[in-house]
């Protein structure tokens, strides 16, 4: 069994226990037990750990790009090794199986490593000037400053890892806010960072009130930027609170992420993916397939044997059990909200399947749930379900197809399964979102830009995307010496 750490926050490069708010207690989702309690920030330790990082930004900023990226490679070596207990810690707090957790921290090490060495690719460029008495235009990339990270609970490590490998990376010193639902996941990532020789008060970590700290930090003097991951509802809010002062904003936010399944799509392999991927995470995935839209020619075949698979999915405790393909979900606002949208459904607005229900017990269990039918306006298919839901309809021709999954505001992610090269092409180019993948459902990696469009946000997080939004540019520009 697992042991849970004493959580701490990170002030000023001091480890602190006592939060000057008190306490709150964190659950493990499978069993409603307590775990244990991590301290509630005040808005004295908030300015403490703004002082720090606005004091460490020269310092950080400093460093030269080289000695950044060993000290961001070394977290990334040092979170390899303590993947299995963080993996284990992760799935304590959240749910999620541990070989999604074990996969998850593995990744964000490869995530970090290749933005700390953007700060060694990304030198700026030079522009040829357009007079002799002109000797050199430098464009470079200037680290912005104090960044603000604010990251939720359903990848506590992932989320974390691109922002604060992307903002060390180049050169801005950070406040970390996690989830309060997966405080000691992210301690335990940032003493990778840590105990890789991070200077003092250039990382800050820090828990408590949401609304109250976000608040704070924004609408601090030394913050400039802001980046946040999370429902599209709290972005809009944030991104105001940036807007008044001026400070650079990256939002990633929710979807409602469409698939379009051709007839001539490979059925046993598509279907496969489509129910393997849905549940993953217990649905709660940004970039979660939600609206499946199928060929009517495939159409009843598809929905039976989906429905078929959600049944064979394993849902149980990943803290007790490693034979486990769902856990819970996050905590009971989750399960709430599903059996709102199941309440929603009838008629119209879908039939249930498959699932539908609260798996009853201690935990935050829901079955893995399948609707066919759902119309265009249903809840369903308009609002991001964040859960293990998926809704089906049958398209008559790819246009109409196209046409529903370009209907919402959100933007992410959008998934298409064809056989035909022309279908494919025309997919890629005319579904709207930020990432469009075709006859696959991996839409994020270390060298690819992750973000989206319309009510999803804007702002790429990896690539080198994720290094360049931590920067804004800056000419100079030299002319001979006046005459
Ligand atoms: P929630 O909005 O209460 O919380 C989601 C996250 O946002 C939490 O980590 C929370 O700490 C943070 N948050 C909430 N209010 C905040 C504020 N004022 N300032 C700073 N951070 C704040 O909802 P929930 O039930 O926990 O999660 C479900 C919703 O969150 C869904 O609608 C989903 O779209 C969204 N969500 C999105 C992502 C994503 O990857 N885009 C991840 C998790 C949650």
């Amino acid at each position: 069994m697992t042991a849970y750490p004493n959580v701490k926050m990170l002030i000023g490069g001091e480890w602190v226990s006592e939060g000057g708010e008190g306490s709150f207690a964190v659950i493990n989702p499978a069993t409603e037990a307590e775990i244990g309690r991590a301290p509630k920030v005040s808005k004295d330790q908030l300015d403490a750990a703004l002082a720090a990082a606005d004091a460490a930004f020269p310092v950080w900023s400093g460093t030269p790009a080289i000695e950044r990226f060993r000290i961001i490679s070394r977290a990334a070596a040092l979170l390899r090794e303590r993947a299995e207990t963080i993996a284990r810690v992760m799935t304590l707090e959240m749910g999620k199986p541990h070989g999604q957790a074990l996969a998850e921290t593995v990744g964000a090490a490869d995530l970090m490593e290749f933005l700390g060495e953007e700060a060694k690719r990304q030198g700026g460029r030079l522009v040829p000037v357009r007079s002799h008495n002109l000797l050199e235009q430098r464009v470079m990339q200037v680290p912005i400053g104090p960044a603000m990270l604010f990251t939720p609970w359903n990848f506590p490590i992932n989320l974390p890892a691109k922002k604060l490998a992307g903002a060390l990376a180049a050169g801005c010193s950070c406040i970390l806010k996690p989830a309060e639902t997966t405080p000691a996941t992210a301690q335990m990532l940032v003493e990778c960072f840590i105990d890789a020789g991070m200077p003092s008060g250039a990382i800050n970590l820090v828990y408590g009130d949401p609304a109250m700290i976000s608040e704070h930090l924004i609408t601090a003097p030394a913050t400039r930027k802001v980046s946040f991951t999370g429902s599209t509802a709290v972005g809009k809010h944030l991104g105001a609170l940036a807007a008044q002062g001026l400070k650079r904003f990256t939002a990633e936010l929710g979807g409602h992420a469409p698939v379009v399944i051709g007839e001539s799509a490979d059925f046993d392999r598509t279907v496969a993916a489509c129910a393997g991927t849905k549940f993953r995470n217990a649905g709660q995935v940004c970039v979660s397939p939600t609206r499946f839209l199928v060929a009517r020619g495939i159409y009843d075949k598809f929905v039976a044997e989906f429905a078929r698979r959600s049944q064979e999915i394993k849902v149980g405790d990943a803290s007790a059990s490693d034979d486990v393909d769902m856990g819970p979900l996050a905590h009971a606002g989750r399960v709430a909200a599903m059996q709102d949208l199941m309440g929603s459904l009838g008629g119209e607005h879908g039939e249930i399947v498959a699932g539908g229900s609260v798996i009853e017990g201690p935990g935050h269990f829901f079955q893995p749930t399948v609707i066919a039918n759902p119309s265009a306006d249903s809840r369903l298919m308009t609002q991001e379900p964040f859960g293990p839901v998926a809704g089906i309809v049958p398209y008559d021709d790819i246009e109409d197809a196209v046409s529903i999954a370009n209907s919402l505001r959100y933007g992410l992610a959008a998934y298409a399964f064809t056989g035909s090269l022309d279908e494919s092409h025309y997919l890629g180019n005319s579904l709207r979102a930020g990432m469009v993948a075709i006859n696959h459902f991996a839409v994020g990696s270390p060298e690819t830009p992750f973000g989206g469009t319309g009510d999803s946000g804007f702002g790429s997080e990896s690539g080198s995307e994720g290094y360049l939004g931590y920067t804004e540019t800056k000419l100079v520009t030299v002319a001979k010496s006046a005459p």
